[in-house]
């Protein structure tokens, strides 16, 4: 289903350009920066610094005090709405919080004007390798695993992108010995046109944010595929093989390049790749130094370490594990290394956090799950011996399909409780497979009636599968409530 009229971003890069060549033109160019949040800010100043002619436009109203410190910086803004200045430029910086679709950049590409996200125009100064790391779900979690592996190996990185902290803020810093780990979203990936990581994750493709791409998996897919675009042979693609629509595009595009992908894989032995043998994980993966494909001499696969040592529960993080210590090998740190930091690993907060245990009774924070297969995950990483699970879901629902979950609900929910605007499509979708099923108006609410279905040993599970706006500022809002309430039981 695609909007008639509605201009994509080109599939493939403009060949033609080189990101030296678009650096170079940057000073005395005139740009237009495309939204005012973290990300739009730090663009603005990146390319002012660098002598560039910027002009920021949001049109929304601007927070206290961020017109006035833009001035400072030498950059004009408006906020509350665009004007016809936003046009008058050589080209634009698209912050992530903005649709393509908007009327402003629908206008820019049709008037032909390079739209480039923030991250594109990051790159063009970085001298140092880029990890990038994107999916559907995952991001964070693998970004932050990454990181702490480089941490626990002394080596200088950075952590940066939809994470939060935006990339353009870092790049003059940095040197070619720095590791920058970013964390991609496909709002990016929408308008890179050079961007070169040297080793690009793709975690998998699973139906999100289709609102903003015409309830079109096939573009979303597309934009997360746009990772790989600019790879070269030698450079790493690392890729989740037991994710059907990943695979086959990766092997074919791969075939195409001459690269030689590497796997991680919970069901399969691929090679080269990281996978699981009788409970250990393995790799089977170039020697440190080499690149895939390379001329390395054969290496016997390596035995890296039990699964049962990792320190992030569930199937979804022992892929979020594999994909890191393939990483790891690309940026050369030592498997001992990685054994020790994939044992160490706190997890991130929101993230199947566990709260506390009350009576018998383990309450796990997962605000950070707002789709469905996020809580497909999440259901899947309790196991028999752990009890029932007593499941709070709801929230704004993009147009969720519950379907996928109603297996794990019947072996394992023995309650849900449903809130928010989403409540009625939880309750009629879900509600017929367990025992038991309320309906709350508030978190606080929810949590008496998870209290008093759940027995001692089972798990009070708060996984929404939904966005959280229609209730709370943000997930990490939804979240830090829940945490809170459960602190006061
Ligand atoms: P993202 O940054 O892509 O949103 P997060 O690491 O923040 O991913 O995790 C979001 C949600 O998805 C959490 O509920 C988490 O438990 C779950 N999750 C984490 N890794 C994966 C994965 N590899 N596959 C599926 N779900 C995952």
């Amino acid at each position: 289903m695609t909007t008639p009229g509605l201009q994509l971003p080109p599939v493939r890069p403009e060949t033609s350009v080189s990101a030296d060549a678009l650096r170079d033109a940057v000073p005395g160019s005139h740009v237009t920066v495309v939204g005012g949040a973290r990300s739009g800010l730090s663009a603005a100043r990146l390319l002012a610094r660098h002598g560039a002619d910027v002009f920021l436009t949001d049109h929304g109203a601007a927070e206290p005090g961020v017109a006035e410190a833009l001035a400072k910086d030498g950059i004009a803004s408006e906020f509350g709405g665009h004007t016809a200045r936003a046009l008058d430029a050589d080209w634009l910086v698209l912050s992530p919080g903005v649709p393509s679709t908007s009327n402003l950049i629908q206008s820019a590409l049709r008037q032909k004007r390079p739209v480039y996200a923030e991250i594109e125009v990051a790159s063009w100064f970085c001298p140092a390798p880029i990890v990038a790391v994107t999916g559907s779900n995952g991001k964070t979690t693998t970004t932050s695993l990454i990181g702490h592996v480089c941490a626990v190996d002394g080596r200088r990185h950075v952590v940066a992108g939809n994470i939060g902290y935006a990339f353009s803020d870092y790049v003059d810093d940095l040197d070619a010995e720095t590791v920058v780990v970013l964390e991609v979203s496909s709002f990016q990936l929408d308008h890179v046109a050079t961007f070169r990581p040297s080793v690009a994750v793709l975690l998998n493709i699973t139906p999100d944010h289709l609102d903003r791409y015409d309830h079109d998996l096939a573009r979303y897919a597309a934009a997360k595929f746009r990772l790989f675009d600019n790879l070269q042979p030698g450079d790493w693609l690392v890729y989740n093989h037991d994710d059907a629509l990943v695979r086959e595009h990766v092997l074919a595009w791969s075939a195409e390049r001459g690269l030689v992908p590497v796997a991680f894989s919970a069901d399969g032995e691929p090679s080269p790749g990281a996978f699981v043998r009788d409970g250990d994980i393995v790799l089977d993966l170039p020697a440190i130094g080499t690149p895939p494909g390379g001329l390395s001499p054969t290496f016997r696969p390596e035995t890296l370490m039990p699964t049962s040592d990792l320190a992030l529960p569930g199937r979804h993080n022992l892929y979020n594990s594999l994909a890191s210590a393939i990483v790891a090998r690309a940026v050369e740190i030592r498997s001992d290394v990685v054994r020790e930091s994939l044992t160490s690993f706190e997890g991130v907060p929101h993230r199947l956090e566990t709260v506390r245990t009350v009576q018998g009774v383990a309450y796990v924070n997962d605000s950070k799950a707002t789709n469905v297969n996020a809580v497909w995950y999440a259901l899947e990483s309790f196991s028999a011996t752990d009890g029932g699970v007593v499941l709070i879901a709801g929230g704004r629902d993009k147009g969720n399909d519950y379907g996928p979950l109603v297996g794990l609900v019947e072996d394992k929910v023995t309650g849900i409780v449903a809130i928010g605007e989403g409540a009625e499509a939880v309750e009629r979708e879900l509600g017929p497979h367990t025992p038991r099923v309320a309906r709350a108006d508030s978190m606080e609410e929810a949590i008496q009636y998870a209290r008093l279905m759940a027995e001692p040993g089972d798990t009070v599970l708060l996984s929404p599968a939904c966005a959280s706006f229609d209730m709370f500022e943000n997930y990490e809002d939804r979240g830090d409530t829940f945490k809170r309430l459960v602190h006061a039981l």
